[in-house]
C-alpha cells in the first residue's frame, strides 16, 4: 500500500462525475476509514465535480476542458478545500499513475479512457476496469503491458465482474486447464428487446437511453438498445478471461439478476446473482479478495420467484454479430468497430442518424477499411482516427439519402 494516509488505500478516478464516477464515490463514502480519494477527473463537468472537491478533499481535479478547468479553479480558490486543480488529457495521465494512489477506477466513456487506463497499468496500480472500449480498442497491448508492469485487473462491468466471481483461481493458465467449458454472458436485451422491428426506424434518443434495468450513461444506454454493448463485452470477456469467442455464450436475461455465469466440464454452472446495481462490483472489486458493504439491497428471491432465459437474437441486433466477427478477424478490426460505434451513437444522440443506420455505419466503416496486425499502440491510434473520419463522412451520405 502506497497511501501515506493512516494505511488507507489512495483512489483515483477517471471520469468521477458520470455513472459510474458516482456509484464509486457513494461506495468510499461508506468506507472513509479504508480508502482516501487521491484524484477525481471529468471531462466538462465543472460543478458536480466541485461539489465531489467539496466533500471529498481530494489532492488534484482534472478537468479535459480548459474552460471548464478555469471555472473550477476560481470556484476552488473561494472554498475551504486544498484541491489543485490540473487541465488537459496528460493530467490524466499523470494522476492515473501517482505515488499515492493504490486502486485507479477506469470509468472515462470511450476511447478517451485508453491513455489514461493504461498510464495506470504501467504504473502497477490495481486497475478497476469499467471503460470496456479501452480493452475492446487495443486488448493485446492492454493485457501486456499490465503483465508487465505487474498492474492488477479487476473487472467492474457487471457481467465480467460475475464471471471473475465464479472462475476458478489460476483461469489465466487457459480456461481449458481450469474445466471451464463455456462462459455464460448474461444480457437484458435492452429497451428493444421486444418491439416490432418495423418501428425501430424512428426510435428517439430518448427511446434508447430509457434502460429498463440499469441507470447508465447516455452511450452504453444506446449500446444497450443496439445490444453493441453485448458485443463489446463479448471482446471484452475474451481479453480478460484469455480465452476464444467460441467460448462467450450470449443469454438473454431480461430480468438481469443473474449477472453472468460460468458453465465447467464437470456439468456445474456457477452464477452470480443480484439486484442490479452497480456498487456491488464497484465494491467487489476495491475491497476483493476481502468483502465490504456496498449499499446494495439484499436480494429478495422470493420476489424474483423465477428467472427466464432465451437465445439472441441476430438479426435483430446486427451489432451482436458484428461484434463476434471483429473478435475473429482480428487485429485492428475491434478498434475499427469501437470507433465507428462511438461516432453513430454520437451522431444519433444528436440527432443527425436515425437509430437503425446506427449499425450500418459500423457495417460499412468495417468493410472500407483495411485491418491490420494491432501490434502496437500508435497503429491502434491511427486504425481510431482514421475510422472515426470514414464514419463521420458516412453519416453525412446515409442522412442525405434517408
Ligand atoms: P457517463 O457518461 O455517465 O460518464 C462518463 C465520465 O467520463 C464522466 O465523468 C465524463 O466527464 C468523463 N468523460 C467523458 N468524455 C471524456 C473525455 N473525452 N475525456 C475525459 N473524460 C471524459 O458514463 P458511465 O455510464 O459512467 O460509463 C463509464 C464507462 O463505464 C463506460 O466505458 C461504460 O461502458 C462503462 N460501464 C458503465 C456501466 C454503468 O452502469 N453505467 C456499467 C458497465 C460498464
Ligand atoms: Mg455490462
Amino acid at each position: 500500500m502506497s497511501s501515506s494516509d493512516s494505511g488507507r488505500q489512495g483512489v483515483c478516478i477517471l471520469g468521477s462525475t458520470g455513472t459510474i464516477g458516482v456509484n464509486t464515490l457513494d461506495v468510499i463514502n461508506r468506507h472513509l476509514d479504508k480508502y482516501k480519494v487521491i484524484a477525481l477527473t471529468a471531462n466538462q463537468a465543472d460543478e458536480k465535480l466541485f461539489q465531489q472537491c467539496l466533500k471529498f478533499n481530494p489532492q488534484y481535479a482534472v478537468m479535459v476542458d480548459e474552460d471548464s478547468a478555469q471555472r473550477l479553479k476560481q470556484k476552488i480558490c473561494g472554498a475551504k478545500v486544498d484541491t489543485e486543480v490540473l487541465c488537459g488529457v496528460e493530467s490524466l495521465e499523470k494522476v492515473a499513475g501517482l505515488e499515492d494512489v493504490d486502486q485507479v477506477m477506469a470509468a472515462i466513456v470511450g476511447a478517451a479512457g485508453l491513455l489514461p487506463t493504461l498510464a495506470a497499468a504501467r504504473a502497477g496500480k490495481r486497475i478497476l476496469l469499467a471503460n470496456k472500449e479501452a480493452l475492446v480498442m487495443s486488448g493485446d497491448i492492454f493485457i501486456k503491458e499490465v503483465k508487465k508492469y505487474n498492474a492488477e485487473l479487476l473487472p467492474i462491468d457487471s457481467e465480467h465482474n460475475a464471471i471473475f466471481q465464479c472462475m476458478p483461481k489460476h483461469f489465466e493458465s487457459g480456461l481449458e486447464n481450469v474445466g471451464v467449458n463455456k462462459i455464460l454472458l448474461t444480457a437484458s436485451g435492452g429497451p428493444f428487446r421486444t418491439r416490432s422491428i418495423d418501428t425501430l426506424h424512428d426510435v428517439t434518443p430518448e427511446e434508447a437511453v430509457a434502460h429498463p434495468n440499469w441507470v447508465m450513461g447516455q452511450k452504453i444506454s444506446v449500446d444497450s438498445a443496439t445490444m453493441m454493448n453485448k458485443g463489446l463485452e463479448v471482446i471484452e470477456a475474451c481479453w480478460l478471461f484469455n480465452t476464444q469467442p467460441s467460448m462467450v455464450q450470449v443469454v438473454l436475461h431480461s430480468q438481469s439478476i443473474i449477472h453472468s455465469m460460468v458453465s465447467y466440464t464437470d456439468g456445474s454452472v456457477l452464477a452470480q446473482m443480484g439486484n442490479p446495481d452497480m456498487r456491488t462490483p464497484i465494491a467487489h472489486a476495491m475491497a476483493w479478495p476481502e468483502r465490504m458493504l456496498s449499499g446494495v439491497e439484499p436480494l429478495d428471491i422470493f420476489e424474483v420467484a423465477k428467472l427466464e432465459f432465451e437465445k439472441p437474437d441476430f438479426e435483430r441486433f446486427p451489432c451482436l454479430a458484428m461484434a463476434y466477427d471483429a473478435l475473429n478477424e482480428g487485429g485492428t478490426a475491434t478498434t475499427v468497430l469501437n470507433a465507428a460505434n462511438e461516432i453513430a451513437v454520437d451522431a444519433f444522440l444528436n440527432k443527425q442518424l436515425s437509430f437503425m443506420n446506427i449499425s450500418r455505419v459500423i457495417e460499412k466503416t468495417l468493410e472500407n477499411t483495411s485491418i491490420v496486425e494491432a501490434d502496437n499502440l500508435n497503429t491502434i491510434l491511427q486504425a481510431d482516427s482514421a475510422a472515426r473520419l470514414l464514419s463521420l463522412d458516412l453519416v453525412k451520405q446515409l442522412e442525405f439519402n434517408r
